[in-house]
């Protein structure tokens, strides 16, 4: 069934609670360092204050796990929002409560107003109906717009689903649900999907499920190594997950079966990795990579681990890249953070934007990557969800899309 979507809502004069994603990375001064979420979010803040509603905005941000963290209050975001939308944005340091109840009270039609982090409460994420309850209080009408939280079941996304009349999608959240639903599953071919980042455990839900989708699979990151292991390739000391080689072994007999192509490096970037004895700001011991070299094979010999894609692989990648007409990215080729092993990430989006496909990046690190680069204005759309974009394509029902009102 269709769900309800902001447009659909009457919302002159109404008060309407926003679950918005600014979980915003901040610097130690409380800065903001990438302002991509607030500025997602604009479009549906913006329609509903021209409309005459009465906007409170509710998010959380980083992980506080339940208590007041002074380090990840909502106040930075407040401000620089403010200056988005060239009008007022209250700010209160509570998310419930008297003094909220008190100010929601009393504003009126046009007027925006930012509550603290929701997270401040334990509540939130256990979903507690009380706190629900308290939150849709302040409002007639729920929308959700964030993305990257609708894969979590929290009392901001889903709870207060059950305490409003009407609760419906923004048009952030309409936006992402388009490009990585019917996007992705009616797709202009040949359709290739880039998998990169660390894991296979985390990601080998969504290979199997881009691997019916999908004509073209590209691999790299650590996870790659794991299926090359899987293949007996000799992988050094790269990140290996043993547990889950027979499981990429599975992945890849069933891609032969159907007929797909997974590509796995011919070649990488190698280096010695040396823990030594210094600490990080966080009390981490500093890690060193030493003999950085290029492998002219796929074989990684002992004491070495790859770190990016070579560039016969950048190469082939690319070229199958170039045939495409439809692009999804999750996950770097490379421990991108250290600008020595960054190249294939980069070169790969490079590929990505000149290839003219429809291109979709799915969250986290890739879109870092993509905005790093300068080349995000050549892709056709940057998710905003990373654990979110990637569940969803696992074909897996999003909790606070489920609980939204039907049309
Ligand atoms: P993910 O969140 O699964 O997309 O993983 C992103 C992380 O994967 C980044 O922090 C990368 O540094 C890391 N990564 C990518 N390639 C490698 C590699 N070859 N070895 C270790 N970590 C890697």
């Amino acid at each position: 069934m269709p769900k309800l979507n902001v447009q659909d809502l009457n919302v002159a004069g109404r008060r309407v609670l926003v679950r918005v994603d600014f979980n915003v990375p901040l610097d130690g001064e409380g800065r903001i360092t990438d302002e991509s979420r607030i500025l997602a979010s604009l479009p549906t803040i913006d329609w509903l204050l021209e409309r005459g509603a009465r906007v409170v905005l509710c998010s959380h941000l980083g992980r506080p796990k339940g208590k007041a963290d002074p380090a990840m209050s909502l106040r930075p975001v407040a401000k620089r929002l403010s200056d988005l939308l060239a009008r007022p944005v209250a700010f209160l340091d509570e998310c419930v409560g008297e003094k909220v109840e008190k100010t929601v009270a009393i504003m009126k039609d046009g007027d925006c107003l930012l509550l603290e982090n929701v997270r401040f409460h334990a509540a939130e994420e256990k979903n507690d109906p009380v706190f629900a309850k308290k939150l849709a209080a302040y409002a007639e009408f729920f929308v959700n717009d964030a993305f990257g939280s609708a894969h979590r079941a929290h009392a901001s996304t889903e709870g207060v689903t059950h305490f409003v009349q009407k609760s419906a999608a923004g048009f952030l959240l309409q936006k992402e649900l388009r490009y990585l639903g019917d996007e992705l599953a009616h797709p202009a071919r040949p359709f290739v999907a880039i998998l990169g980042g660390a894991k296979v455990s985390d990601k080998i839900a969504v290979i199997e499920s881009l691997l019916h989708k999908a004509d073209a699979l590209l691999i790299g990151g650590a996870m790659a190594y794991t299926f090359l292991r899987a293949q007996k390739i000799p992988t050094g000391d790269s990140l290996v997950e043993e547990d889950r080689l027979e499981t990429s072994r599975r992945v890849l007999d069933l891609a032969a079966k159907m007929n797909k192509r997974i590509f796995l490096p011919v070649d990488h970037v190698v280096a010695r990795r040396v823990v030594t004895d210094r600490l990080d700001k966080k009390g981490k011991k500093i890690v060193e990579f030493q003999d950085v070299q290029t492998t002219a094979v796929a074989a990684i010999d002992g004491g070495l681990c790859g770190v990016d894609i070579g560039p016969n692989t950048v190469r082939a990648y690319a070229a199958v890249v170039a045939e495409a007409k439809t692009v999804f990215w999750n996950g770097p080729m490379g421990i991108f953070e250290n600008t020595a092993f960054a190249k294939g990430t980069f070169d790969m989006a490079q590929a990505v934007a000149a290839s003219g496909a429809r291109s979709i990046v799915g969250g986290g690190d890739s879109v870092k990557a993509v905005n790093k680069s300068g080349l995000a204005g050549k892709i056709t759309f940057l998710s905003t969800g990373g654990g979110a974009s990637l569940e969803f394509l696992e074909g897996k029902t999003l909790p606070g899309v489920a609980a939204l009102h039907e049309r």
